[in-house]
């Protein structure tokens, strides 16, 4: 079974964002990692191809400078090999962009199945694989929690409010996991070793038969036009027992219908 996983590199979430103060666009001009949303991903793309007993995991990801580093943590856990688009075309791209990109470089290797995040942790949409499948002509299912692979199909527990729903469809198809679906193995010495002579395929726009006009701030349909801090949390309300506590909290439990 052939997989492709989605992986997106974003800066380093322990450092500092910053804004470009022209387009509200984070900078992303520094080091890149692996969003740890794609981890899973990438291990549930490992998984599957090992229990089908045979195939592989390639990774596809847009970033700017030529930035492997991330796609290295993702070579060093597994993956076979990886595609890179890289282009100063493709600074200001906007989600549908990524898409076009995305599933021009994923239609060369004609996956079996398609993994992404349900979303990115940087400055996510939310948006992008499902774009990516419209584009391909594929099924999309979203939120999984759990992937079996049966036959020419796959079966998905998808992720819901109350529980999960079963969903059957047909391969090829793409499927968007959540965080936490499975544990992401730690690369160790040897596949780090190893990651570092896998085969990166660096593409640029005009490899993938698309025009600079198609992507890129000249193609983008988003603009971002403010990015405001999210509300500080309210401190909580302090009960300080003096024997009846209780029935504060029971009444606070029941204001809120909790109980
Ligand atoms: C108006 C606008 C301008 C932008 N300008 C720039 C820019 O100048 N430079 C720049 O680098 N980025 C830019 N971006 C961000 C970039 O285009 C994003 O990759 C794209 O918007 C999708 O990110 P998302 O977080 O919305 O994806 P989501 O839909 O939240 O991502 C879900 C999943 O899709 C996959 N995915 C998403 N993006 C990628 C990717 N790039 N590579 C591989 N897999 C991916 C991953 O599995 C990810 O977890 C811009 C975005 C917007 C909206």
């Amino acid at each position: 079974m052939n997989v492709v996983v989605c992986v997106k590199q974003i800066p380093d979430p322990a450092a500092p964002g910053e804004l470009d103060p022209n387009t509200n666009n984070l900078r992303r001009d520094g080091k890149l990692i692996m969003d740890d949303s794609d981890s899973y991903g990438v291990e549930m793309g490992l998984q599957l191809a090992e229990s089908a007993g045979g195939g592989e995991v390639t990774l596809v990801s847009m970033a700017p400078n030529n930035e492997t580093s991330g796609l290295r943590t993702a070579l060093a856990m597994g993956a076979a090999k990886a595609t890179l688009i890289s282009d100063d075309a493709l600074s200001g791209s906007d989600a549908l962009s990524t898409a076009k990109v995305l599933a021009a470089a994923i239609k060369r290797s004609q996956p079996d199945l398609i993994i992404a995040a349900t979303e990115s942790s940087d400055g996510y949409t939310g948006t992008t694989p499902v774009q990516v499948a419209e584009l391909l002509n594929l099924p999309a299912v979203t939120f999984a929690k759990k992937i079996t692979v049966e036959g020419s199909s796959i079966k998905v527990e998808r992720q819901t409010e109350a529980g999960y729903d079963e969903v059957t469809c047909p391969l090829p198809a793409l499927v968007t996991v959540t965080a936490g679906v499975v544990e992401p193995r730690y690369p160790n010495f040897k596949g780090i070793m190893a990651a570092k002579s896998k085969p990166v395929d660096d593409l640029k726009v005009s490899d993938l038969g698309l025009t600079a006009e198609e992507v890129g701030s000249t193609g983008a349909r988003q603009v971002v036009f403010e990015v405001v801090a999210a509300e500080a949390r309210q401190a909580g309300e302090k009960i300080v027992d003096e024997g009846e506590a209780h029935k504060e909290v029971v009444s606070f439990l029941e204001k809120l219908k909790l109980i």
